[in-house]
Protein backbone atom coordinates (compact mmCIF):
# COMPACT_ATOMS: atom_id res chain seq x y z
CA UNK A 1 0.00 0.00 0.00
CA UNK A 2 1.92 3.24 -1.13
CA UNK A 3 0.39 6.40 0.95
CA UNK A 4 -0.10 9.33 -1.33
CA UNK A 5 2.85 11.79 -1.32
CA UNK A 6 1.94 15.65 -2.17
CA UNK A 7 4.44 18.05 -1.87
CA UNK A 8 4.56 21.40 -1.38
CA UNK A 9 7.82 23.54 -2.93
CA UNK A 10 8.11 26.92 -1.71
CA UNK A 11 10.94 27.72 -4.00
CA UNK A 12 12.38 31.16 -3.18
CA UNK A 13 9.11 32.65 -2.13
CA UNK A 14 7.42 33.46 1.58
CA UNK A 15 9.09 35.90 4.49
CA UNK A 16 8.32 34.52 7.86
CA UNK A 17 5.29 36.07 8.56
CA UNK A 18 3.60 34.62 5.30
CA UNK A 19 4.84 30.99 6.13
CA UNK A 20 3.27 31.26 9.62
CA UNK A 21 -0.16 32.43 8.17
CA UNK A 22 0.13 29.44 5.68
CA UNK A 23 1.19 26.71 8.22
CA UNK A 24 -2.02 28.12 10.55
CA UNK A 25 -4.49 28.02 7.61
CA UNK A 26 -2.68 25.00 6.38
CA UNK A 27 -3.24 23.68 10.07
CA UNK A 28 -6.96 24.83 10.37
CA UNK A 29 -7.79 22.42 6.75
CA UNK A 30 -5.87 19.48 7.29
CA UNK A 31 -7.33 16.90 9.39
CA UNK A 32 -5.57 14.39 12.45
CA UNK A 33 -5.29 11.71 9.70
CA UNK A 34 -5.23 12.88 6.11
CA UNK A 35 -4.82 9.91 4.35
CA UNK A 36 -2.11 11.90 2.33
CA UNK A 37 1.56 12.37 3.16
CA UNK A 38 1.52 16.30 3.26
CA UNK A 39 5.73 18.02 3.02
CA UNK A 40 6.81 21.27 2.85
CA UNK A 41 9.60 22.39 1.47
CA UNK A 42 10.03 26.29 2.62
CA UNK A 43 13.42 28.19 1.60
CA UNK A 44 16.45 27.50 4.30
CA UNK A 45 15.80 30.50 5.89
CA UNK A 46 12.31 29.40 7.10
CA UNK A 47 12.94 25.72 8.18
CA UNK A 48 13.44 26.72 11.59
CA UNK A 49 10.13 28.14 11.54
CA UNK A 50 8.37 24.23 9.66
CA UNK A 51 10.12 23.06 12.89
CA UNK A 52 8.49 25.26 15.27
CA UNK A 53 4.81 25.55 13.84
CA UNK A 54 4.81 21.42 12.25
CA UNK A 55 6.08 19.31 14.76
CA UNK A 56 3.61 17.07 16.55
CA UNK A 57 1.26 17.59 13.23
CA UNK A 58 0.42 15.61 10.63
CA UNK A 59 2.01 18.12 8.29
CA UNK A 60 5.73 17.12 7.53
CA UNK A 61 8.74 19.07 6.19
CA UNK A 62 11.74 18.83 4.19
CA UNK A 63 14.75 20.92 2.39
CA UNK A 64 15.02 22.31 -1.27
CA UNK A 65 18.69 21.72 -1.24
CA UNK A 66 21.92 20.75 1.47
CA UNK A 67 25.42 19.91 0.62
CA UNK A 68 26.21 16.14 0.61
CA UNK A 69 29.53 17.21 3.29
CA UNK A 70 28.52 16.72 6.58
CA UNK A 71 30.46 19.98 7.82
CA UNK A 72 33.17 21.90 6.66
CA UNK A 73 34.43 24.78 4.69
CA UNK A 74 31.60 25.15 2.38
CA UNK A 75 30.34 29.27 2.59
CA UNK A 76 26.51 29.77 1.67
CA UNK A 77 25.83 26.11 2.19
CA UNK A 78 23.62 24.16 4.45
CA UNK A 79 24.57 20.43 5.22
CA UNK A 80 22.31 17.40 4.71
CA UNK A 81 23.31 16.71 8.49
CA UNK A 82 22.48 20.68 9.55
CA UNK A 83 18.75 19.81 8.37
CA UNK A 84 18.28 16.32 9.70
CA UNK A 85 19.03 17.87 12.94
CA UNK A 86 16.45 20.29 12.98
CA UNK A 87 13.55 17.41 11.95
CA UNK A 88 13.81 17.69 8.47
CA UNK A 89 12.23 14.41 6.51
CA UNK A 90 12.40 14.94 3.07
CA UNK A 91 15.38 16.35 0.63
CA UNK A 92 14.53 17.88 -2.90
CA UNK A 93 17.61 16.31 -5.16
CA UNK A 94 17.87 16.94 -8.58
CA UNK A 95 15.55 19.47 -9.24
CA UNK A 96 15.44 21.01 -12.11
CA UNK A 97 16.59 24.33 -11.57
CA UNK A 98 19.22 22.95 -9.70
CA UNK A 99 20.30 21.11 -12.42
CA UNK A 100 19.74 23.81 -14.70
CA UNK A 101 20.44 27.04 -12.87
CA UNK A 102 22.94 26.14 -10.86
CA UNK A 103 24.93 23.07 -13.24
CA UNK A 104 24.08 20.57 -10.60
CA UNK A 105 25.37 17.52 -12.54
CA UNK A 106 24.33 13.68 -11.92
CA UNK A 107 26.97 12.78 -10.22
CA UNK A 108 26.79 15.50 -7.61
CA UNK A 109 23.06 14.76 -7.44
CA UNK A 110 23.87 11.03 -6.50
CA UNK A 111 25.93 12.31 -3.40
CA UNK A 112 23.43 14.44 -2.04
CA UNK A 113 20.66 11.44 -2.26
CA UNK A 114 23.60 8.90 -0.84
CA UNK A 115 24.41 12.30 1.86
CA UNK A 116 20.56 12.47 2.63
CA UNK A 117 20.50 9.02 3.26
CA UNK A 118 22.99 8.63 5.65
CA UNK A 119 22.09 11.30 7.54
CA UNK A 120 18.30 9.83 7.83
CA UNK A 121 16.71 12.22 5.61
CA UNK A 122 14.59 10.76 2.24
CA UNK A 123 15.44 11.70 -0.63
CA UNK A 124 13.02 12.99 -3.43
CA UNK A 125 15.31 12.49 -6.72
CA UNK A 126 13.89 14.29 -9.24
CA UNK A 127 13.86 13.16 -13.07
CA UNK A 128 13.27 14.46 -16.33
CA UNK A 129 13.61 15.41 -20.23
CA UNK A 130 13.88 18.56 -22.03
CA UNK A 131 10.89 19.65 -24.19
CA UNK A 132 14.05 18.82 -26.75
CA UNK A 133 14.56 15.21 -25.29
CA UNK A 134 10.81 14.11 -25.68
CA UNK A 135 10.51 15.48 -29.48
CA UNK A 136 13.56 13.48 -30.45
CA UNK A 137 12.19 10.31 -28.91
CA UNK A 138 14.55 10.38 -25.72
CA UNK A 139 12.32 10.89 -22.72
CA UNK A 140 13.44 7.29 -21.10
CA UNK A 141 17.50 7.43 -22.43
CA UNK A 142 17.77 10.74 -20.32
CA UNK A 143 15.99 9.78 -17.36
CA UNK A 144 17.43 6.67 -17.19
CA UNK A 145 20.90 8.42 -17.04
CA UNK A 146 19.80 10.13 -14.42
CA UNK A 147 18.04 7.62 -12.34
CA UNK A 148 20.90 5.24 -13.22
CA UNK A 149 23.75 7.87 -12.57
CA UNK A 150 21.89 9.20 -9.27
CA UNK A 151 21.12 6.01 -7.70
CA UNK A 152 24.47 4.16 -8.72
CA UNK A 153 25.78 3.06 -5.48
CA UNK A 154 22.87 3.10 -3.46
CA UNK A 155 21.12 0.15 -1.72
CA UNK A 156 17.54 0.06 -0.76
CA UNK A 157 16.49 -1.65 2.38
CA UNK A 158 12.78 -0.26 2.36
CA UNK A 159 10.20 1.86 -0.64
CA UNK A 160 9.88 4.74 2.22
CA UNK A 161 13.69 5.61 2.18
CA UNK A 162 12.92 6.82 -1.16
CA UNK A 163 10.45 9.19 -3.68
CA UNK A 164 11.07 9.66 -7.16
CA UNK A 165 9.17 12.58 -8.79
CA UNK A 166 9.18 12.79 -12.39
CA UNK A 167 8.93 16.29 -13.39
CA UNK A 168 9.35 17.21 -17.24
CA UNK A 169 11.09 20.03 -17.84
CA UNK A 170 9.12 21.78 -20.13
CA UNK A 171 6.10 21.63 -17.64
CA UNK A 172 7.55 23.08 -14.75
CA UNK A 173 6.30 26.65 -14.29
CA UNK A 174 4.70 26.81 -17.37
CA UNK A 175 1.24 26.13 -16.82
CA UNK A 176 1.46 23.03 -19.82
CA UNK A 177 1.17 20.12 -17.53
CA UNK A 178 2.52 16.93 -19.38
CA UNK A 179 -0.62 14.64 -20.90
CA UNK A 180 -1.66 12.57 -18.15
CA UNK A 181 -0.83 9.41 -20.81
CA UNK A 182 3.15 10.33 -20.85
CA UNK A 183 3.03 10.63 -17.18
CA UNK A 184 1.92 7.05 -16.66
CA UNK A 185 4.02 5.45 -19.29
CA UNK A 186 6.85 7.49 -17.77
CA UNK A 187 5.85 6.67 -14.03
CA UNK A 188 5.98 2.39 -14.99
CA UNK A 189 8.81 2.77 -17.17
CA UNK A 190 10.24 4.26 -13.50
CA UNK A 191 8.60 1.61 -11.24
CA UNK A 192 10.03 -1.20 -13.75
CA UNK A 193 13.64 0.55 -13.29
CA UNK A 194 13.80 0.51 -9.90
CA UNK A 195 12.00 -2.97 -9.48
CA UNK A 196 14.67 -4.00 -11.48
CA UNK A 197 17.36 -2.71 -9.82
CA UNK A 198 16.04 -3.01 -5.84
CA UNK A 199 13.60 -6.06 -6.12
CA UNK A 200 10.19 -5.70 -3.73
CA UNK A 201 11.55 -2.57 -1.93
CA UNK A 202 11.96 -1.00 -5.65
CA UNK A 203 8.82 -1.61 -7.47
CA UNK A 204 6.97 -0.08 -3.97
CA UNK A 205 8.88 3.69 -4.26
CA UNK A 206 6.61 6.04 -4.35
CA UNK A 207 6.55 8.15 -7.71
CA UNK A 208 5.10 11.29 -7.71
CA UNK A 209 4.30 13.90 -11.27
CA UNK A 210 5.26 17.18 -11.09
CA UNK A 211 5.04 20.11 -13.78
CA UNK A 212 2.42 22.55 -13.70
CA UNK A 213 -0.29 20.58 -11.54
CA UNK A 214 -3.00 22.50 -10.57
CA UNK A 215 -6.34 22.21 -8.20
CA UNK A 216 -8.25 22.13 -11.90
CA UNK A 217 -6.18 19.57 -13.04
CA UNK A 218 -4.87 17.12 -9.87
CA UNK A 219 -7.19 14.31 -10.65
CA UNK A 220 -5.68 14.00 -13.83
CA UNK A 221 -2.63 12.50 -11.96
CA UNK A 222 -3.57 11.52 -8.79
CA UNK A 223 -5.63 9.08 -9.70
CA UNK A 224 -2.94 7.24 -12.71
CA UNK A 225 -2.02 3.59 -11.39
CA UNK A 226 1.69 4.34 -10.97
CA UNK A 227 1.39 8.24 -9.93
CA UNK A 228 1.92 8.27 -5.89
CA UNK A 229 1.31 11.87 -5.56
CA UNK A 230 2.22 15.48 -6.84
CA UNK A 231 5.59 17.67 -6.55
CA UNK A 232 4.09 21.13 -6.86
CA UNK A 233 5.74 24.75 -7.25
CA UNK A 234 3.57 27.07 -8.02
CA UNK A 235 -0.43 26.21 -6.84
CA UNK A 236 1.43 25.37 -3.81
CA UNK A 237 2.19 28.65 -1.96
CA UNK A 238 -1.67 29.23 -1.20
CA UNK A 239 -2.82 26.76 1.50
CA UNK A 240 -5.72 26.24 0.22
CA UNK A 241 -5.22 25.40 -3.17
CA UNK A 242 -2.77 23.12 -1.87
CA UNK A 243 -5.08 21.49 0.20
CA UNK A 244 -7.49 20.89 -2.51
CA UNK A 245 -4.29 19.11 -4.49
CA UNK A 246 -3.63 16.91 -1.76
CA UNK A 247 -7.18 15.56 -1.62
CA UNK A 248 -7.65 14.82 -5.05
CA UNK A 249 -4.59 12.01 -3.93
CA UNK A 250 -7.67 10.35 -1.96
CA UNK A 251 -9.45 9.40 -5.36
C1 LIG B 1 8.28 22.29 -9.12
O1 LIG B 1 8.78 23.30 -8.65
O2 LIG B 1 8.79 21.19 -8.89
C2 LIG B 1 7.09 22.42 -9.97
C3 LIG B 1 6.57 21.33 -10.45
O3 LIG B 1 6.62 23.69 -10.20
P1 LIG B 1 5.17 24.05 -10.85
O4 LIG B 1 4.13 23.26 -10.09
O5 LIG B 1 5.04 25.53 -10.62
O6 LIG B 1 5.21 23.66 -12.28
Amino acid sequence: MRVPIVAANWKMHKTAKEAVDYFRRLLELVPGRPGVELVIFPPATLLFLAQKHLEGSPIVWGAQNAYPEPAGAFTGEVSVVQVADLGARYLICGHSERRHIFGEDDELIGRKVRAAMEAGLVPILCVGELLEDRQAGRAWEVVERQLSTALAEVSLTAPERLVIAYEPVWAIGTGVPARPEDAQEMAAAIRGWLAEKFGKAGSSVRIQYGGSVKPENARDFLTLPDIDGALVGGASLDPDKFWTIAQAALG
